[in-house]
């Protein structure tokens, strides 16, 4: 590639930093690095209506703890090419729009909102699918109103392509293209117009963005052509759905989490997202789906870009997460995971050690952080409540040699509470009662845990403690006997 490469992700601030936003930008990022280039975050904050107040500041803590960190933006050191926010640019738009009109590429529209309301029914009344501006005012210029919007001129029958880094050869008639308003009512440009400037000043060479704006790309050639500059690169990335085709949206997908912060909050890694969200439109070529940082920076390729869209399952992210949280040291999944422990269990006052321990037990199984709260339960609940298959297992003439030869032998290792022991506890229970797997372990883990399932068994009862084993043994047999 000869010029410097620089890319732009381009947020409008108008929600929190969304799992298709963060893919974008992620791809900015790594083709940026990928190519020793310049990755620029720009708040396109013109739909003013729309911004809300933690747009900005969802958009760039959240990159930022993903690991996707911007060259520049509004707040970095390297401000070159600032202002990154495009309410701090109107004056560059305003030059730019009135060159344009001076040229005689755009013009001041009057018409209100009533009027142009009423020519869009009376089109549609006449069959028209997509109603157009009608030119009024491009046709008597010498309308005059304080109020008034500038659109562009577009240039009749000609047909503008690009090559899109994703699909190829696209083309698009002019005449599939209405005169749209560059420049709104209250001297705010609008995003085609401003995109376009600033991708120019800038200096940006690719636009990586969603497939959402391939209707908007035309409008913006038009636009370039008129300035008379090169048009970045184009690659509209393909879409990403949910499990029944649907596009990953909030409206779709209500109970998906889909916002960056939410996956921060539950105890997700940003190493593990940001693993996952660059194999949704890219893949290596190969089987090979766990890659560092630096790895992903190092094998990015463009032609490897899918072409059709990519499917976020959220088990797969988990499994991804689960790998990275089993990659933590033994202290950094503590520090990671206490908050979360401490979160629903502060109260019940357990020593750090048992904390630490307990936290141990879990982590080959931990998919993330907030789950330690439903498996911790087991260690606090009050009633253990069994379902009818597993009471019915417990009635067996098997679980009953168990149950009654673990309940005599327990005594002997009050004193001696701990995993190790514990391991002799179960064996003395095997070589007195003969039994073995599911009938020597299911009757201790069920009674105790209440649990079918759990990390290894002598662990788990040294967690639960001498007492409160007894205490549940206790418990049980007493309904039993009902
Ligand atoms: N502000 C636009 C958006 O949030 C950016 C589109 C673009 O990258 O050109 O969708």
């Amino acid at each position: 590639m000869g010029k410097r490469v620089r890319v732009r992700y381009a947020p409008s601030p108008t929600g929190f930093l969304h799992i298709g936003g963060a893919r974008t930008a992620l791809f900015n990022y790594l083709f940026a690095k990928h190519y020793n280039g310049d990755f620029v975050v720009r708040i396109e904050d013109t739909d003013t209506k729309r911004n809300i107040k933690e747009g900005i500041g969802s958009q760039l803590d959240n990159l930022r703890w993903l690991g996707v960190i911007p060259d520049e933006t509004i707040d970095t050191k390297n401000q070159d090419f600032a202002p990154y926010q495009q309410t701090q640019r109107l004056s560059i738009y305003h030059d730019y729009c009135n060159k344009l009109v001076e040229g005689g590429k755009a013009y001041k529209c009057y018409c209100t909102v009533e009027e142009l309301n009423e020519e869009r029914i009376i089109q549609k009344a006449k069959g028209v699918v997509a109603p157009r501006y009608n030119r009024k005012c491009l046709n008597n210029p010498s309308r005059n109103r304080k109020e008034f919007t500038v659109r562009l001129k577009i240039p009749q029958k000609q047909k503008y392509s690009w090559i899109d880094m994703v699909r190829g050869f696209v083309e698009v008639d002019t005449n599939d293209v209405d005169d749209f308003v560059i420049m709104k009512n209250n001297s705010i440009p609008t995003y085609n117009f401003a995109v376009v400037v600033d991708d120019y000043l800038m200096e940006i060479t690719h636009v990586l963005r969603g497939e959402e704006h391939i209707t908007n790309t035309v409008k913006q050639l038009i636009l370039f052509d008129y300035f008379g500059y090169t048009p970045p690169k184009f690659a509209h990335l393909t879409l990403i759905v949910d499990e029944s085709k649907k596009k990953l949206s909030k409206r779709n997908n209500g109970e998906l989490l889909q916002y960056v912060k939410e996956y921060k909050d539950m105890g997700y890694l940003p190493n593990a997202l940001f693993n996952y969200l660059s194999l949704l439109g890219w893949s290596p070529g190969n089987e090979e789906e766990l890659f560092s940082v630096s790895k992903l920076i190092e094998v990015f390729d463009e032609n490897k870009w899918s072409k059709s869209s990519s499917t976020y399952d959220v088990k797969k992210v988990n499994w991804f997460n689960k790998i990275y949280m089993n990659k933590l040291t033994d202290d950094e999944y503590i520090s990671f995971t206490k908050p979360f422990y401490n979160s629903k269990y502060k109260e019940k006052n357990k020593n750090n050690d048992w904390i630490e321990k307990m936290l141990l037990v879990f982590k080959p199984q931990l998919e993330y952080g907030f789950q330690i709260i439903e498996l911790a339960d087991l260690f606090f609940i009050e009633d253990i409540k069994l379902s009818l298959e597993e009471k019915t297992f417990l009635q067996s003439q098997k679980s009953d040699v168990t149950i009654k030869s673990f309940l005599g032998f327990l005594p002997n290792y009050k004193e001696k509470w701990e995993d190790t022991k514990i391991k002799n506890l179960i064996t003395d229970v095997k070589n007195t009662t003969k039994n073995k797997g599911k009938d020597l372990f299911w009757p201790i883990r069920l009674i105790a845990s209440g649990q079918a399932s759990g990390p290894e068994l002598s662990k788990t009862l040294e967690l639960i403690g001498y007492k409160n084993v007894l205490k549940r043994f206790g418990d049980y047999e007493k309904c039993s006997k009902k």
